[in-house]
């Protein structure tokens, strides 16, 4: 499925304090910034609360991103975790509209149609915001040699010992020099 909507009419008419419990298993948007190479899976806990509904998100899922040190694309898993309230705009017992009250809420809050709270959009923005600022395709990445451009993760090559082998020349040189000077 291509969008996360859950019916939350029966729970919302449930007392405070009970809980259901989703399993996730093929939520497979299709986002232009986010590449997901696995569907979102997991769970969702939700729990009547107050006026609302508390949506208690344990997914996770796979994205591909380009590792900062050698820029080859490499498959991050994202932990998607929040806890979101979310409330009716209309009290399903009496059918009185209730926005009024909610004056001091984002409207992605409220529940407009208790058929579909839609958390698509709270889920795209926890994987965005939960991407690594430094993304790396291992820990130890050896990233690109600045000399040559291989990546040296896959190919060592020998750029780093003659860059010091040729800092060290000079010095080497004076050692010899000095050693011919103290045997003379
Ligand atoms: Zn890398
Ligand atoms: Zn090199």
């Amino acid at each position: 499925m291509e969008r996360l909507t859950i019916n939350v009419a029966g729970l919302l008419q449930e007392a405070s304090g009970t809980a259901r419990r989703l399993e996730i298993d093929d939520f497979y948007p299709h986002w232009d910034e986010i590449l997901l190479v696995t569907p979102i899976s997991g769970n969702l806990e939700l729990y009547r609360a107050g006026k609302g509904i508390v949506v208690r998100s344990n997914l996770s899922t796979s994205i591909e991103l380009a590792c900062c040190r050698c820029l080859e694309p490499y498959d991050q898993r994202i932990q998607v975790d929040f806890d979101e309230m979310y409330f009716p705009v209309v009290d399903l017992a009496t059918g009185s509209a209730l926005r009024l009250e909610y004056d001091d809420i984002e409207p992605e809050f409220l529940i407009e149609n208790v058929d579909r709270l839609d958390l698509t959009e709270a889920v795209r923005q926890h994987i965005e915001i939960s991407q690594p600022l430094t993304p790396r395709c291992q820990p130890e990445c050896l990233g690109i040699c600045s000399e040559c451009g291989a990546d040296r993760n896959s190919l060592l090559c020998n750029c780093e010992e003659q860059a010091v082998d040729i800092r060290m020349a000079p010095i080497q040189e004076m050692l010899q020099q000095l050693g011919q000077n103290t045997s003379a």
